[in-house]
């Protein structure tokens, strides 16, 4: 029994070190086509998030990642929508 479940935890492991090399991978690609920041830098600073100035709405208070809910088509928020989201105007 316990070996089973050995090779279960081998499995995911292994599994775990692909979605890992596939997260790394497209970070690489990501900083080559300019994205910059998602890069290897990414561990370890760890901005406030009144440092960040978002590249869709252009002001200060929160960044791109904020948007991950609108899927594609980002846009900018609007007055309203920051206010439901808890983030400065800017
Ligand atoms: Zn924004």
């Amino acid at each position: 029994m316990e070996e089973v479940k050995g090779q279960a935890l081998e499995e995911l492991r292994e599994k775990r070190r692909e979605a890992q090399a596939q997260v790394a991978d497209i970070d690489r690609q990501i900083a080559e086509l300019g994205g910059s920041r998602t890069g290897s830098k990414a561990k370890g600073t760890r901005r406030s998030s009144s440092e960040l100035t978002c590249p869709i709405c252009d002001i200060k208070g929160h960044d791109g990642r904020a948007h991950r809910g609108q899927g594609k088509n980002k846009k900018a928020f609007t007055e309203k929508e920051l206010k439901e989201r808890s983030l400065p105007l800017g």
